[in-house]
């Protein structure tokens, strides 16, 4: 059977679905089920890395030190992205590890905390773009701006909301790593969350307080492992046209040149699809081969071409 290099990118319903409340026994569960898909997917000869979001996970974290805030010193951002890196790490080494035995694979299963790098100068820091963490009254958030320098926007009307630049990922520091572990045939999650973001500045890292895009993160991942295929998993069975209306139209298959002329109609929206059809094509376009996007449940079936939408050449 021939060995095939890939990186499986989870969504945020890999870990917990909208619809949970987040206790540990649901997350849990969530990262066995899915750690039982990605076992299968060893087990057919595929050699993979992951990687996964933590949306979810680190707003709670916020939510929790603001809650305790009385009693606790709150941590920044990249401290709390770190702290869900290795929250989401720690699940699924257990779940993995478990599962791996059960189907008799002897393999290594190692998180690595990942510190992505951005560029000091991103134009993204001059337009703080995503809403994270709890939401905040209007007199609330005049404090946060003066005593934090926030900037901390009305979120659809549903509350005040602090908004963070998102820069695009450039590298990790702890490339090497990665790919020495990945190559020695180890079951290698990095990047959680997209990275904790930080700065080279005259030979020092510095952190930084922002979020980087998960998907734009993975293909860099794939890149840098020289994955073939970048899996992207997520909540929908394909990638579709018109999505969301009666003119939605499910896709088996888009070249390149297909993806982005659709990007660049608005099917695929910033936020959601946009990302991860901008992420395949650099992917591609860095000497990948194929992307794969569908469910978890189908990625056995999406990889033998039977379903998902494949994006290649
Ligand atoms: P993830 O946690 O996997 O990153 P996202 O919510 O960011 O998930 O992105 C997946 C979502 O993108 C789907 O659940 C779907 O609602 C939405 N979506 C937006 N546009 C499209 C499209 N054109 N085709 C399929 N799904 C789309
Ligand atoms: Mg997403």
């Amino acid at each position: 059977m021939k060995t095939r290099n890939m990186l499986v990118s989870l969504g945020g319903n890999a870990i917990l679905k909208h619809t949970e409340k987040g206790t540990a026994k649901e997350q849990f569960e969530n990262v066995r089920k899915t750690s039982e898909y990605i076992v299968e997917l060893i087990s057919e000869g595929y050699h993979l890395a992951l990687t996964h979001g933590n949306g979810p996970q680190v707003g709670d974290i916020l939510l929790a030190y603001d809650y305790a805030k009385d009693y606790l010193p709150p941590m920044p951002l990249d401290v709390c992205g770190a702290q869900s890196q290795g929250m989401i790490g720690y699940m699924f080494q257990l779940s993995l590890k478990n599962i791996l035995k059960d189907w008799g694979i002897d393999k290594s299963v190692v998180t690595i905390l990942t510190q992505t790098l951005v560029h000091p100068e991103d134009p993204q820091f001059e337009n703080p773009s995503k809403p994270i963490g709890p939401f905040y009254t209007a007199l609330e958030a005049d404090q946060l701006r003066r005593e934090k320098n926030w900037t901390i926007e009305n979120d659809s009307g549903k509350g005040f909301r602090r908004l963070v630049p998102s820069p695009i990922p450039l590298g990790f520091v702890e490339e090497a790593c990665i790919k020495t572990l990945y190559d020695s045939g180890d079951l290698v999650i990095a990047s959680g969350g997209g990275g904790i973001p930080v700065t080279l500045t005259d030979g020092r890292l510095k952190g930084i307080e922002c979020v980087i895009d998960k998907d734009y993160a993975a293909s860099l991942l794939a890149t840098l492992i020289e994955a073939e295929i970048l899996l992207i998993l997520t909540d929908v069975e394909k990638i579709s046209l018109y999505y969301g209306t009666p003119r939605e139209e499910g896709l088996d298959h888009l070249s390149k040149s297909e993806a982005l002329k659709y990007l660049e109609e608005g099917h695929f929206p910033p936020g959601s699809m946009g990302p991860k059809v901008k992420s395949a094509i650099d992917f591609l376009d860095f000497g990948g081969k194929k992307v794969v996007v569908t469910s978890l449940e189908s990625a056995l079936d999406a990889l033998k071409g039977n379903t998902g939408t494949t994006i290649d050449g």
